[in-house]
């Protein structure tokens, strides 16, 4: 069985703590579906095309790496994209509790679809894209954060 894992998230910005848990993920699964998700209600700092482009870029020697957008349910994207497995980050006892709650709905929906967590690396935990957005918005370096160069992220102009 080809083992495929969606990994969503809102990704607003892609960080290295990301890039981290696509790079580990790919040492379990066969294919990872990143799905950037498009939530309409959840404004978005970055562009999202931007952030499109800047994960396609981090990835282009990886053909198991492919990118998404997508506004729905994530366990029924999941079975779209034909995805057995989602993966998801645990940073901390706060994602541990907030995620255990979204699996276990999503098994709930899909019960074929198996959750997989993988747990950050240490000197990545820190980061977060709510962080990332907050430096970046008062004019701070982000270089160190993100896996990709800083001129390519550009804010949303709206
Ligand atoms: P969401 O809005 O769905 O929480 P995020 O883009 O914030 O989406 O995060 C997507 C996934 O990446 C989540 O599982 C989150 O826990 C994980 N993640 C975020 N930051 C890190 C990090 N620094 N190290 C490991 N996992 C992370």
């Amino acid at each position: 069985m080809k083992r495929t894992a969606f990994f969503p998230g809102s990704f607003d910005p892609f960080t290295k703590g990301h890039a981290d848990i696509v790079e580990r993920g790919l040492r379990v699964f066969d294919e990872i579906i990143i799905g950037i998700g498009t939530n309409t209600t959840k404004k978005r700092y970055f562009d999202i095309e931007v952030i499109d482009a800047v994960i396609k870029g981090a990835f282009k020697d990886e053909p198991r790496v492919k990118v998404v957008h997508y506004d729905d349910l994530t366990a029924k994207v999941a079975d779209d994209f034909g995805a057995n497995f989602i993966l998801r980050g645990l940073r901390n006892t706060t994602d541990f509790e907030y995620e255990n709650t979204i699996s276990q709905v999503n098994r709930q929906l899909s019960p074929e679809l198996e959750t997989v967590f993988l747990i950050t690396s240490p000197e990545l935990a820190p980061i977060s894209s709510t962080i990332v957005r907050e430096l970046h918005k008062y004019g701070a370096d982000i270089s160190g954060y993100i896996p990709y160069n800083m001129e390519k992220l550009i804010q949303k102009q709206d």
